[in-house]
C-alpha cells in the first residue's frame, strides 16, 4: 500500500494524551500513515523517545510543539514544526512553561479545595507523572476520586473557561509564541482556527509573521477545511492538518482520521528551508 496521509496534530502522555509515546508510533504505522508530528503542549519529551523507536524508512516522526497564547481574551493555540528542539533557549523556555503549568495546577487545586472538594495534588501528579500538567489531568483525578461521575462534568462544573475551578496559564501573545518557534528555525502555525471563531484575527497573526493554518481538523467540517485554506492562500501561508489525537481520551482513537495529504509536510519542509 503507497503510504500517502499524514498526521501532524499528535498528543502522548508527555502532555495530556493516553498513548505513550510508543503506542503513538504503533498506532500510526498500523493506521498506514507516512509522517506523523508529535505536537505535545510545552513539551518535545514524547517527540524524542518516539524519534529514537523508529526506522527512519517506516514512518517520518517530525518534532513540534503547541503553545497556549492569548489574544483578545481568547486561546490561541499555535503550533510549531520541524523545531530546533535543543537549543538551549528553546529548552529553558518550555520547561519554564512547564513548570508553570505545574504551579497552575496546584492553583487550581486550592480552588477547589475552598469549593469543598478534597481533592490533592498527590492524585493530581499520580494520574500526571512526568507529564505537562494540564486540565485533563485534574478531569481525570476528579473522576478517579469520585467527585464528579464524568471527564465532561469535571470541565463543565469546575475546570472549564467560565467554571469556579478555572486558573489562566501566564499570559504568551501569539507574537511571542511565533516568535519562539522562529528562534528554532520553525515553522508557526495556527491550530485549529475552527474552534476559535474569531476567523478575523487571522490577518493580525499573518502580520506578526505566522507561517501557517491548520486547515484539517477533527473539529473542521468540510467547509471549514476549505475556508482555512483559502484563508491560507490569501494571506500566502501555508496550510497543514492533523487530527489532535489524544489517545482513546474521547472514546475514539483520532489518529489518521483527517485525510492529510503528503503535500503538506513538503510545504512546511520548504518553508522550513527559507528559516
Ligand atoms: P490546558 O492546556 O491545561 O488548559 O488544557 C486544555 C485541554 O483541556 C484542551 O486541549 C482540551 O483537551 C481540554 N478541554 C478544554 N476545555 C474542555 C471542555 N470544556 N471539555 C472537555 N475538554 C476540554
Ligand atoms: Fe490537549
Ligand atoms: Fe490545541
Ligand atoms: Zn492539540
Amino acid at each position: 500500500m503507497k503510504k500517502e496521509y499524514i498526521d501532524l496534530h499528535i498528543h502522548s502522555n508527555a502532555s495530556d494524551g493516553l498513548f505513550t509515546p510508543a503506542e503513538v508510533v504503533d498506532y500510526a504505522m498500523r493506521a498506514g500513515l507516512a509522517a506523523i508530528a508529535m505536537t505535545d503542549h510545552d513539551t518535545v519529551d514524547g517527540f524524542k523517545v518516539a524519534h529514537a523507536l523508529i526506522e527512519e524508512e517506516r514512518l517520518e516522526v517530525l518534532p513540534g510543539v503547541e503553545l497556549s497564547c492569548y489574544y483578545k481574551g481568547m486561546d490561541v493555540h499555535v503550533l510549531g514544526y520541524l523545531i530546533d528542539y535543543e537549543n538551549p533557549e528553546f529548552v529553558r523556555k518550555i520547561e519554564a512553561f512547564r513548570k508553570e503549568r505545574y504551579e497552575r495546577g496546584e492553583a487550581m487545586v486550592a480552588k477547589l479545595n475552598d469549593l469543598g472538594i478534597n481533592l490533592s495534588m498527590e492524585t493530581v501528579k499520580l494520574i500526571a507523572g512526568n507529564s505537562a500538567v494540564g486540565r485533563p489531568h485534574l478531569a481525570d483525578a476528579l473522576v478517579r476520586e469520585e467527585f464528579v461521575q464524568t471527564y465532561d462534568e469535571a470541565f463543565a462544573r469546575y475546570l472549564g473557561y467560565h467554571a469556579p475551578a478555572y486558573v489562566p496559564k501566564p499570559v504568551l501573545t501569539p507574537e511571542q509564541g511565533i516568535d519562539l518557534i522562529h528562534l528554532v528555525r520553525g515553522v508557526a502555525v495556527m491550530a485549529h482556527p475552527g474552534t476559535l471563531k474569531h476567523d478575523e484575527f487571522i490577518p493580525d497573526f499573518a502580520e506578526m509573521g505566522l507561517d501557517g493554518i491548520e486547515a484539517y481538523h477533527s473539529l473542521h467540517d468540510k467547509a471549514a477545511v476549505q475556508r482555512y485554506k483559502n484563508f491560507a492562500r490569501k494571506h500566502g501561508m501555508i496550510f497543514t492538518g492533523g487530527s489532535d489525537c489524544h489517545g482513546p481520551r474521547k472514546g475514539k482513537v483520532l489518529m489518521g482520521s483527517q485525510k492529510v495529504p503528503y503535500s503538506c509536510l513538503i510545504d512546511l519542509r520548504r518553508v522550513k528551508e527559507e528559516k
